[in-house]
C-alpha cells in the first residue's frame, strides 16, 4: 500500500472463521485503489473466495463470521452492512461458479441485476444495450434460455447481471474457473474493457496466476489464510520465488496486454 491516502476499498487484519472453528483467513490486509484491477492469487483452499465473501457479508450465508480487523470501503466501516445494501451502494459480488437461473433466458437473468437496483424501463433498456455492447455474444444468445448456453457464456450473464447493478467495485471469483482458454482471454479482454472505459474496479480471485497478472494492475499472493506476497503485478511476474510457484517456472510466457 504504497499511499498515505484511503484507498477505495481496504481490508486490515482481517480473521475470518466458519462454524465458529475454521479459521480461514488469518490477519489479511490488502488495498483496492479506485479504478483498479487487482488479482488474489493462490493455489486451492488459500482463502481468496473467503477475503472475497468477508468483503461482500456474503460469508454470513455459510456460517462464517470475520472475527477480527476491518474492512472499509470508499473510507467507511461496511463490515455490519447487509449483501443487498451493499449491492444498491454498488459493491457487488460474482460468486465462483457461473450462478445464472438457467430456466431463464440471457436476458431475463440479466434484468434480475436490475431489479436490485430498482432501475426504471428506460435505465433497464440502457443498461441492457451496455451490457450486449461489452458483451455482443449476449446479444446473439439474449433469448436462449441461460442453462443452455455455454460455460463461457454463462460466466458473460453472470458478470453481465452483476454490471447491470451499477457497480463500482466488482469482486470477481474465479472467472476462468473450467473454461477454455480462448474464451478466457476473451472475459478478461472484457474485464480490462470496462475496468478502463468505465472506471470500474475489480478484485479478483484467480487461481490462474499467469492470466490474472496479465491484465492486473496489483496482486496479492494468498496461502493458507495470509497474504504471503503483494505487489504490483508487473513486479510480481519478474519475482523468480513468484516465477517458481505460480508461473511455472516460466515467466516468459507472460506478456502483458499494451495499455492503451
Ligand atoms: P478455492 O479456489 O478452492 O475456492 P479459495 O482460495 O477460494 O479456494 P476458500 O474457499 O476461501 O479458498 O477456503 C479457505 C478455507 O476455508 C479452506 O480451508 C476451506 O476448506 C474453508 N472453507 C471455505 N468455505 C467454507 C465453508 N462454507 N464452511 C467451512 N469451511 C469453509
Amino acid at each position: 500500500m504504497a499511499s498515505n491516502s484511503e484507498p477505495f476499498l481496504a481490508v486490515e487484519n482481517v480473521e475470518a472463521v466458519y462454524g465458529g472453528v475454521i479459521l480461514a483467513l488469518r490477519g489479511v490486509s490488502l488495498a483496492v485503489d479506485k479504478g483498479a484491477v487487482v488479482a488474489l492469487l493462490g493455489p486451492n483452499g488459500a482463502g481468496k473466495s473467503t477475503t472475497l465473501k468477508a468483503i461482500s457479508n456474503l460469508i454470513r450465508s455459510e456460517r462464517g463470521k470475520v472475527i477480527e480487523g476491518a474492512i472499509r470501503w470508499q473510507g467507511r466501516d461496511i463490515s455490519d452492512r447487509d449483501p443487498s445494501a451493499l449491492v444498491s451502494d454498488g459493491l457487488v459480488q460474482v460468486l465462483e461458479g457461473r450462478h445464472v437461473f438457467p430456466q431463464l433466458t440471457v436476458e431475463q437473468n440479466l434484468i434480475t441485476g436490475a431489479y436490485v437496483r430498482g432501475l426504471s424501463k428506460a435505465e433497464i433498456a440502457s443498461g441492457l444495450e451496455r451490457i450486449y455492447a461489452w458483451f455482443p455474444r449476449l446479444k446473439t444468445r439474449r433469448q436462449s434460455r441461460a442453462g443452455l448456453t455455454s460455460g463461457g457464456e454463462q460466466q458473460m450473464v453472470a458478470i453481465g447481471r452483476a454490471l447491470m447493478t451499477r457497480p463500482t467495485l466488482v469482486l470477481l471469483d474465479e472467472p476462468s474457473m473450467g473454461l477454455a482458454p480462448l474464451i478466457v482471454e476473451e472475459i478478461f479482454e472484457i474485464v480490462r474493457g470496462l475496468n478502463r472505459d468505465s472506471g470500474v474496479s475489480f478484485l479478483l480471485a484467480e487461481q490462474n496466476a499467469n492470466l490474472a497478472l496479465r491484465y492486473a494492475d496489483h496482486a496479492y499472493v494468498l496461502e493458507t489464510g495470509r497474504v504471503v506476497a503483494s505487489g504490483p503485478a508487473a513486479e510480481l511476474v519478474a519475482r523468480d520465488d513468484i516465477k517458481d510457484i505460480y508461473l511455472g517456472g516460466n515467466a516468459s510466457a507472460v506478456v502483458r496486454p499494451t495499455r492503451h
